[in-house]
């Protein structure tokens, strides 16, 4: 990396995030994500509570937090690129662009449950 900063600097969580896209004969366009995210961070870290899916991170009823730990892992990106929730591009959720690599930010959706990912816009200035 040795781009200057951008004026508008994405979110830590953001910037750990990036896809990058390929072609070949016959094939569709692959997209794989990447996680460079440190140990600890949100999308590495998993419920041990015992929730089994998406964890709300507290009970819902009685506000008890649910303590997280590191998974080795982020999961976010494992489950994009094995087609847990579909083919990468069809878990995009962000403005018409053209398709490239570059540092993507990824949302839980609770309506599609599924991760969605859309380009991190940055703004240089
Ligand atoms: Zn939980
Ligand atoms: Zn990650």
């Amino acid at each position: 990396m040795t781009d200057p900063a951008p004026a508008s600097q994405p979110t830590p969580t953001e910037a750990d995030h990036t896809i990058a896209w390929t072609i070949e004969t016959g094939d569709f366009p692959r997209g794989v994500v990447t996680c460079r995210a440190a140990v600890g961070a949100d999308c590495r870290t998993w419920c041990t509570a015992g929730c089994d899916e998406h964890c709300p991170l507290e009970d819902p009823e009685t506000g008890e937090p649910h303590p997280q730990a590191d998974t080795g892992a982020c999961l976010m990106v494992a489950g994009l690129n094995t087609g847990t929730w579909g083919r990468v591009e069809e878990s995009y959720d962000g403005d018409k662009v053209t398709v490239h690599d570059g540092p993507i930010s990824i949302r839980w959706s609770a309506f599609d449950e599924a991760y969605l990912w859309s380009y991190v816009t940055q703004v240089v200035q």
